[in-house]
């Protein structure tokens, strides 16, 4: 079946004598055995599994097309899982434009257990130049936050299969709907279900999928389930609702998203824009191969430096001047203040989330706030 249809359905694991339509919150931690030790529904303990749950992740392996997808209470830790899954002294290839908060797992918590490399990853040379005989792991994020540069997926894959390295790819920004890493060679595909997947700023939340379950996969598994890091069921019942509109929303979210990177492109008071739906994107043709569209999410720096990013951020009366993205409201935020002086975001970027209000109303707010 298609994504608007298995985004509907895929969650709908009722088996109950209410014959109800909606799967109802599952709030009981425990399961009944039968005389013979087994768990005749299917759950034994809710941090192991519980019904809520399951139905979350059957829906997402089924829409990234993977054979088992594992929930957490973060997108950090569902990352975090995989980090701790690898053995002590794996190499990792990851992103010189990481998700912060991964990068700072790895130079804080795990600075002693793994060691790691952060590169450009739109440099394929350099990818595999990397690569060392302890290399377990190249983590990619696509597109990037919060410089949307795009990484090729099918080559990265390419790259990571020949060596035998488990390939991950963190497609927060992609959402399900837009780009299938599986299908393009990631192992692992890691969403931020905070963002796109919830759309509505309310649930915290992560995911891993996986293309095959193999022994790595089990490690996962046993991170999650002995580790204990999962979403409550209430938390993972607001998610198998929110994703029933997800490939609607990302339509919104797509088209507001392209007018809105146009306007701002065409504005004398933006430097630049960030956007991988621009012809100007340098992987502007990789994201069109492997993108089924581009998404709500763009940088642009101002002109007039970090005083003029200011002022347009606190200019603005629609958008939320606030941290995260993928809602249904339009976010904007000043970046480099968020990342801390170690960052290396350029100091007038905005990052700004699209959201579904009328693309003239966000226009007219940009338009004011830029003027
Ligand atoms: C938000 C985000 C994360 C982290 O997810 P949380 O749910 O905030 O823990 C990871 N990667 C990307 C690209 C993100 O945007």
């Amino acid at each position: 079946m298609k994504p608007e249809t298995l985004a509907i359905h895929a969650s709908n694991l009722v088996n109950s004598a209410t014959g109800d339509v909606t799967p109802p919150i599952n709030l009981s931690t425990t399961f009944f055995r039968d005389e013979h030790g087994g768990y005749p529904g299917g759950h034994m303990y809710s941090r192991v599994s519980n019904p809520n749950r399951s139905a979350l992740e059957n829906t997402i392996a089924k829409l990234e097309y993977g054979e088992d997808a594992a929930a957490f209470s973060s997108g950090n830790t569902s990352g975090m899982a995989l980090f701790q899954a690898l053995k002590a002294g794996s190499h990792i290839i990851a992103p010189d434009d990481m998700y912060w908060g991964f990068k700072k797992q790895l130079l804080t918590i795990f600075a002693d257990i793994l060691e790691f490399d952060f590169i450009d990853q739109t440099d394929l040379e350099l990818v595999k130049a990397t690569i060392k005989p302890n290399t377990r792991l190249i983590w990619s994020e696509t597109p990037s936050n919060p410089l949307l540069k795009v990484t090729d997926i099918a080559a990265i894959g390419k790259i990571a299969k020949a060596a035998n390295i488990t390939f991950a790819c963190d497609s927060t920004f992609a959402s399900p709907i837009l780009q299938n890493p599986v299908l393009l060679g990631a192992d692992i595909v890691m969403h931020s279900s905070t963002k796109y997947l919830g759309g509505h700023s309310d649930v915290l939340g992560g995911v891993l999928i996986t293309a095959k379950k193999d022994e790595l996969w089990e490690r996962i598994k046993n991170v999650q389930q002995t580790g204990g890091a999962v979403p409550s069921p209430f938390d993972c019942y607001l998610l198998t609702r929110s994703i029933k509109t997800l490939a609607y929303r990302m339509k919104g979210h797509c088209e507001n998203g392209k007018k809105v990177a146009h306007y701002l492109n065409q504005h004398p008071n933006v430097e630049a824009v960030f956007y991988p739906g621009l012809e100007s994107h340098p992987q502007h043709e990789i994201a069109k191969k492997q993108m089924k569209d581009f998404g709500g999410m763009m940088s642009f720096l101002v002109k007039g430096g970090v005083e003029a990013a200011s002022k347009t951020v606190n200019k603005v009366k629609l958008f939320a001047q606030a941290t995260s993205l993928g809602g249904v409201e339009s976010l904007i935020e000043h970046r480099y203040s968020i990342e801390g002086p170690d960052s290396k975001t350029p100091k007038n970027l905005l990052r700004i989330s699209v959201g579904l209000e009328h693309v003239d109303d966000i226009i007219a707010d940009l338009e004011q706030a830029l003027n």
